[in-house]
């Protein structure tokens, strides 16, 4: 699946986990404070956003994943978290956005990168896309962030889930993930064959276009939608 693909299921699947709001993510604290903070920035740098951003921090605030959100920037570290970790998974392939991104793709570091994930990782949609990996670096992050640093639990969250989306959502593409390695290699998918689809064909951008749209309207999308017509 494509880069933009993964960072859109993974904040708008986020905010969809998010929506059932186990009580230990419950706010403590009133979350629009940070955003009052950054509204002016925003309402000068983009006035024909503040609505739509309005509506989507309304989202994040009652999502339960917001709870640590009283200055600006943690907005801006949770979703970074979700982004980072909707493309992480792909750090096996070596020209993914992710590795061009840290540029771990060029020169010696990313030749080194290269032989390391060739030796020791595999080909591409292999380790880093099992459920296995995924379980074990959410144990890591879930019990490991918040010992060194006590807000860091709803960033665990969001690592979790960006990473645990990630692959379900390759899962939708006719390839499929050897999700049940390194017990079972054999690759699934989610639906059946005759749904799944082509990396970067029309068919990703219709699904996930669906999906996102059914993720905003679950958390009441149509009062943004109202609110950016009128
Ligand atoms: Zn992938």
């Amino acid at each position: 699946m494509l880069f933009r693909s993964h960072v859109v299921v993974g904040l708008s699947g986020t905010a969809l986990i998010a929506r059932f709001q186990p009580a230990w993510l419950t706010p403590r604290w009133p979350v629009e404070t940070g955003w009052a903070e950054l509204r002016p920035w925003v309402e000068s740098a983009t006035p024909w956003a503040l609505g739509f951003v309005d509506g989507v921090v309304g989202l994040w605030a009652a999502s339960g994943l917001a709870p640590l959100l009283e200055t600006p920037i943690a907005y801006l570290a949770l979703i970074a978290v979700v982004v980072f970790a909707s493309l992480l998974p792909d750090i096996d392939h070596q020209s993914s956005r992710i590795n061009r991104l840290f540029g771990t793709s060029r020169g010696l570091f990313g030749w080194l990168m290269h032989r390391f994930f060739k030796i020791f990782v595999g080909p591409h949609r292999t380790v880093t896309h099992y459920g296995l990996t995924w379980l074990a670096l959410s144990l890591i992050v879930w019990i490991g962030l918040p010992a060194i640093w006590s807000p860091g639990g709803p960033y665990a969250v969001a690592f979790s889930s960006g990473y645990g989306l990630h692959i379900l959502a390759d899962m939708l593409t006719e390839r499929g993930v050897p999700v049940f390695g390194p017990v079972n290699k054999r690759s699934y998918t989610l639906v059946p064959d005759l749904l799944t689809f082509r990396t970067g064909s029309f068919w990703e951008y219709l699904t996930v276009g669906a999906l996102t749209l059914i993720v905003i309207w679950v958390w009441g999308g149509g009062d943004v939608l109202q609110s950016l017509l009128a």
